[in-house]
């Protein structure tokens, strides 16, 4: 049995505005395990990033209760856009978190050097974001991430801002730096397909106010690499299922 890393209980967010107030997370739970590759999919609107959002820290919740079971756990957030700094090289993009957190040691500056060496940016170091493609910018972007050595990564729609088929490359090397680095991830996502070639567990939202509608454990023969996993023969039936409980309207 893994470790239980998080526990979310009964969530809930309203937001309130002069006028009005928006009821955006209505009592969800659900945890998270060490090393657990959680993906989270729900229409437009429903309270996706609120989760997230509270979760890092940037939201204040309404109610509920959000547990650690490790002291010290640091979170780092992906977005979908990579934001990088088109004046800073690539190498110095992804120091950026250890400069401002005052961590930029040489033993951290190696760790940057050897993720850009494995995860094939070696030869673009000293280049500027304008010159790589968007897929290899989100690469950059996650290696930026990982530079604080977080426990758990939060991507939002990471991969969203790109065209189809560098969504597919992306996915597989966002999911092999994961797993290699021995991360656990919490990924939001609106393309189902994503969720399921990329996740240990699917968690299915309602429309807003997001209330948990299922979790899927995503058991798949064969699973190998999101792109591969898509080929597996339960990958069709999974779909169905979060296709119907979405509630997907032509
Ligand atoms: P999702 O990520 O699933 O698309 P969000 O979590 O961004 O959805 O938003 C959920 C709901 O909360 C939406 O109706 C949105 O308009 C509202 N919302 C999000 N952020 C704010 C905010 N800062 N102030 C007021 N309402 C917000
Ligand atoms: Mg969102």
């Amino acid at each position: 049995m893994k470790n239980k890393l998080l526990q979310i209980k009964n969530l809930s967010k309203t937001y309130h505005s002069l006028h009005d107030s928006t009821l955006a997370v209505d009592d969800v739970t659900f945890d998270i395990y060490e090393k657990e590759f959680v993906a989270i999919v729900g229409p437009s609107g429903c309270g996706k990033s609120t989760i997230l959002s509270i979760l890092a820290g940037i939201e204040e919740k309404s109610s509920g209760e959000i547990k650690f079971n490790k002291s010290d756990v640091r979170l780092a957030y992906m977005l979908q856009k990579d934001s990088l700094f088109p004046w800073r090289t690539i190498l110095d993009n992804c120091l950026i978190g250890l400069e401002v957190t005052h961590n930029l040691t040489e033993e951290n500056k190696n760790y940057v050097l050897h993720l850009l060496d494995t995860y094939g940016l070696h030869d673009f170091i000293y280049k500027y974001p304008e010159s790589l493609s968007g897929g290899m910018r989100q690469r950059v972007a996650l290696i930026r991430t990982l530079a604080i050595k977080p426990d758990i990564l939060l991507l939002d729609e990471a991969t969203s801002a790109l065209d189809y088929q560098s969504r597919l490359t992306i996915s597989d090397d966002i999911y092999k730096i994961i797993k290699q680095e021995g991360k656990t991830a919490i990924m939001i996502t609106h393309d189902i397909n994503e969720a399921i070639s990329m996740a240990d567990r699917v968690i299915v939202l309602t429309k807003r106010p997001a209330l948990i509608k299922k979790i899927y454990t995503i058991k798949l023969t064969n699973k190998s690499t999101p792109i591969q996993n898509r080929k597996c023969i339960e990958f069709n039936d999974y779909y169905d299922k979060i296709w119907r409980d979405l509630d997907v309207k032509f």
